[in-house]
């Protein structure tokens, strides 16, 4: 079905200074699917080379106005970008519901986020102290030394389809309060979540050419990180794609930000409290049906609690609720495409083919029959070499080690070039102490769910990117550090 005979949701090929532009080429664009029936409910056009031209040319025309308000005023439009996420929580977490096929929960959480995030930068945005010039203090008394951080300039955001407004919206507030311009390029199987959010910064009185959105996929991606106009690209994406970016960024020395892949462990000690491991590893493993860049997939286990653990979690795999949003204490939904399911089925299976074995898997609900759902399956004891152990899946996939001393936990744990988090579930203070540094990733979460806070920043080691993003960092990572020494008069 094409819906450009059934504009429910028909998404123009770029947004450019507040003016919508289509596809300059017939049929170029693609189907947006609900993801839990499989059902084609909309519509994106596809920019080509030169709408991203000129949506870069827009923020480009729009940066000095917009670098030269005060952080004040800025962090006003911010803040009223929050209060508008709130009073349209309802629509934004139905569309992501309806896209991602994520439980009202979770979809709920990511609004959430995206407030959370807006916030804190316009909190920021009305402290002075991180724009304006300061002076320092030199050892030579015939010269003055002045410091000053000034926005970047046009910032490309690029984003992926997992948590679309929250890895929009810890791009575009700190872009914005910085002082930057911005290109958007949401992920093509999700952006009418990008849209809506588009809408509400136009309506808290963000000026045309700030904000603009360019439709489409890899290519669209590529054309604009390319852009000479682009001073700065934030991207998050897989770790392929990122080297893919950062070899662009060389050509210019643009600025880059990188939230890339990872893959994580969890630990549970032998002095866990198990029911609240159990929790712990199906809440890093299955949140999002998996498809998580912080997903806690490789979960290592005491030798003493092993059995229970595994029975444990063999019980809360087995009930959990896999089912489309609408139906009652659903858990987990299904994967964001067809092809997403069939690349991590495909993981599975060569696994397997490699020695893995699944030792349990959940079961789908009824009502799973249409769209991408897949059941979570959990792999005992792979080869430290097995795909599986070793490669990002992106789905609903965990497997269990089991070890025998904190050396042996912390060893497994950093066996790998990703480096992104990590979970320990403990009740020794001293192994608290040790893990806490000891697990090269870049937030470690103690016996806590994966909380998230804007205040904490967001980023990792290794293969899981470069720069970090949230917190006062993630301002900073949005604007340039400048100097400038002079003679006394
Ligand atoms: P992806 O790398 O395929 O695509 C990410 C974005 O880049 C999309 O918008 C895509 O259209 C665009 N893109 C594709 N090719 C491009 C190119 N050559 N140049 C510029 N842009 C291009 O990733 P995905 O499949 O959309 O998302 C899953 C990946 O994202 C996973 O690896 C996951 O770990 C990662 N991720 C990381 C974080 C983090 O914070 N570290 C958060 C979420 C997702």
């Amino acid at each position: 079905m094409n819906m450009r005979d059934d504009p429910s949701i028909l998404l123009p090929a770029a947004t450019i200074a507040g003016t919508r532009y289509g596809a300059s080429v017939l049929e170029a664009g693609n189907a947006i699917h609900d993801a839990s029936t499989g059902e084609v409910i909309g519509w994106q056009e596809h920019a080509d080379a030169a709408q991203v031209d000129a949506a870069v040319r827009a923020a480009h025309a729009a940066l000095d106005a917009w670098r030269n308000r005060t952080p004040a005023s800025r962090g006003e439009i911010l803040r009223k970008i929050a209060e508008l996420i709130a009073a349209n929580r309802e629509r934004l977490s139905s569309m992501q519901q309806k896209v991602s096929g994520k439980p009202p929960l979770e979809a709920d959480t990511d609004v959430s986020d995206a407030i959370a995030t807006f916030d804190y930068y316009a909190g920021l945005c009305a402290d002075a102290s991180h724009f304006a010039a300061d002076t320092l203090t030199l050892p030579d008394d015939t010269v003055t030394g002045e410091r000053r951080y000034e926005a970047v300039g046009v910032a490309a955001l690029i984003v992926p389809w997992n948590f679309p407004m929250v890895t929009t919206a810890w791009k575009i507030a700190p872009a914005l309060a910085a002082g930057c311009t911005a290109v958007l390029k949401p992920s093509e199987l999700t952006s009418p979540v990008e849209h809506l959010l588009a809408e509400i910064m136009t309506a808290a009185g963000v000026p045309d050419g700030v904000v603009n959105i360019v439709n489409g996929g890899g290519e669209v991606g590529a054309l604009l990180a390319a852009h000479p106009l682009v001073d700065k690209i934030s991207f998050t994406g897989s770790t392929a794609i990122g080297r893919k970016v950062m070899q662009t960024a060389a050509l210019d020395m643009k600025r880059v930000t990188l939230e890339l892949g990872g893959k994580s462990a969890l630990i549970v000690r032998a002095d866990a409290d198990i029911e609240h491991a159990v929790a712990l590893a199906m809440g890093g493993a299955f949140t999002n049906a998996g498809q998580m860049c912080s997903a806690t997939s490789r979960i290592i286990v005491h030798d003493d609690v092993y059995r229970k653990f595994v029975a444990a979690l063999e019980a809360a795999v087995r009930a959990l609720v896999v089912a489309p949003p609408h139906i009652g204490n659903v858990a987990m939904g299904p994967l964001v495409s067809h092809a997403q399911r069939a690349r991590v089925q495909a993981l599975v299976e060569q696994g397997v083919a490699g020695g893995a074995t699944v030792a349990f898997s959940g079961a789908l609900d009824a009502a799973c029959a249409e769209g991408f759902f897949m059941a979570p399956v959990v792999i005992a004891e792979p080869d430290a070499d097995n795909v599986l152990w070793t490669d990002e899946v992106f789905g609903p996939v965990a497997c269990v080690k089991s070890f025998r001393t904190d050396d042996e936990a912390i060893a497994l744990a950093n066996d790998t070039r990703y480096g992104l988090v990590a979970t320990v579930v403990t009740r020794d203070e001293d192994a608290t102490r040790r893990y806490r540094h000891a697990l090269r990733a870049g937030l470690v979460w103690i016996n806590t769910p994966q909380l998230i806070f804007p205040q904490v920043c967001w980023g990792g080691l290794g293969l899981s990117g470069i720069g970090r993003e949230l917190g006062v960092a993630g301002l900073r990572s949005y604007q340039e550090l400048r100097h400038a020494i002079t003679a006394r008069g």
